[in-house]
């Protein structure tokens, strides 16, 4: 059972609610707060054996706003009753919702210091606050780069401040790295920001999804899980959630299956209307690590940007992009690195897609 609570409402509404959830055994309350611009909104979730626990009671108390009973699917990322699911985040100055699209450009793995100097400038020339970075890469092979580790975390957060970036994408395979990049951001002096990556080969790493979860500092980045199904990639998302953390984003990328040929991996933002459909999330879609190459069609739009668009257009409003100044030097993905050059398109590419999802919606909705 979900009890949302008037914005309005004070500390002592949450305690009565928890009051009157102690007169029912076996039910255990828990607080969720989400955190929006200018509004802060609490919701307290009744976990355990609640059919047997009336909705009354709860809408009856001052300051609460709605009551839902939920099935044990999704508790917290799941949309619930009339929830319009557009609640989203702001995170280190950065609105993340359903309304406003990011790109989040950059080095699939930081290598040396002047490609990190020249993408963010190249960004920063464009007006991107969000970058990717990868610090720590989880690898197929153990002979392969594993990334630079804590050791590149000082500059790459000293240059993203230099070229005002605020939020760098990173992924964490180990509950080490949240710490070391929180050390580092703080000894930084706080330059930017970060948003926790799971990858999509520790979409089930429970333990780590109970670590990203139980801090509220950064948010989360979810990858679905490569082989699994969509239910089973939200159930490992709502591990995170049910932690206390719902500032999450939800990654499509591709799903592993020869029937993807010649793409690294089979493309699924279909999906992209059913996250967003079923779950409160904000979605994003990774056409790097989907496509896998940089191919194009006779039109000369390569197939990055064609599926980057199939995301877009569903829906999806956030992207999660590899580029490298020097694909060809790179120590990680170069093959689908797009260069630098290529930005503007990518983003004129994007805008005039989510004027056309804008649009059309407008059609589907006219009466
Ligand atoms: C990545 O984005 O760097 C990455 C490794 O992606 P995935 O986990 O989706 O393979
Ligand atoms: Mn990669």
């Amino acid at each position: 059972m979900v009890i949302t609570l008037e914005t309005t409402a004070s500390d002592a509404v949450v305690e009565a609610v928890f009051r009157l959830a102690a007169r029912y055994e076996g039910v255990t309350p828990k607080k969720h707060v989400f955190q929006g611009v200018g509004e802060r909104l609490v919701e307290v979730h009744l976990v355990g054996s609640t059919r047997q626990v009336p909705t009354e009671p709860f809408e009856a108390l001052d300051g609460v706003l709605s009551v839902v009973r939920v099935s044990t699917r999704y508790r917290v990322i799941g949309r619930h009753g009339t929830d319009d699911g557009t609640r989203g985040f702001d995170y280190n100055g950065v609105r993340f919702g359903r309304d406003q699209v990011h790109l989040f450009a950059g080095l699939c793995a930081v290598d040396t210091r002047p490609h990190v100097d020249e993408t963010l400038a190249v960004l920063a020339s464009h007006g991107l606050q969000t970058t990717r970075m990868g610090a720590y890469k989880p690898r197929t092979s153990p002979y392969e780069f594993q990334g630079l580790g804590s050791e590149c975390l000082p500059w790459v957060f000293e240059l993203a401040g230099k070229h005002g970036i605020r939020v760098v994408a990173m992924e964490v395979t180990d509950a080490r790295h949240i710490d070391e990049i929180k050390t580092a951001l703080e000894r930084a002096g706080r330059p930017t920001g970060v948003m926790l990556q799971i990858g999509t080969r520790n979409t089930q790493n429970f333990e780590l999804l109970k670590h990203v979860g139980r801090q509220s500092e950064f948010p989360v980045l979810f990858k679905r899980g490569m082989g699994i199904t969509i239910e089973e990639s939200l159930n490992a998302c709502e591990y995170v959630a049910s932690e206390g953390n719902p500032n999450i984003v939800f990654c499509l990328r591709g799903v592993k299956s020869n029937l993807g040929d010649p793409h690294r991996n089979l493309v699924d933002f279909a999906h992209v209307p059913v996250i967003l459909r079923q779950t409160r999330l904000v979605v994003c879609v990774d056409p790097s690590h989907s496509v896998g190459r940089k191919d194009a069609t006779p039109d000369g739009v390569p197939d990055i940007f064609h599926v980057t668009g199939q995301g877009i257009i569903a829906g999806a409003t956030m992207v999660l992009v590899d580029f490298h100044p020097y694909p060809e030097v790179a120590l990680c993905d170069g093959p689908q690195a797009l260069t630098l050059d290529q930005l503007p398109k990518l983003l004129g590419y994007v805008r005039t897609v989510r004027e056309a999802y804008e649009k059309a919606v407008t059609i589907v909705n006219a009466s």
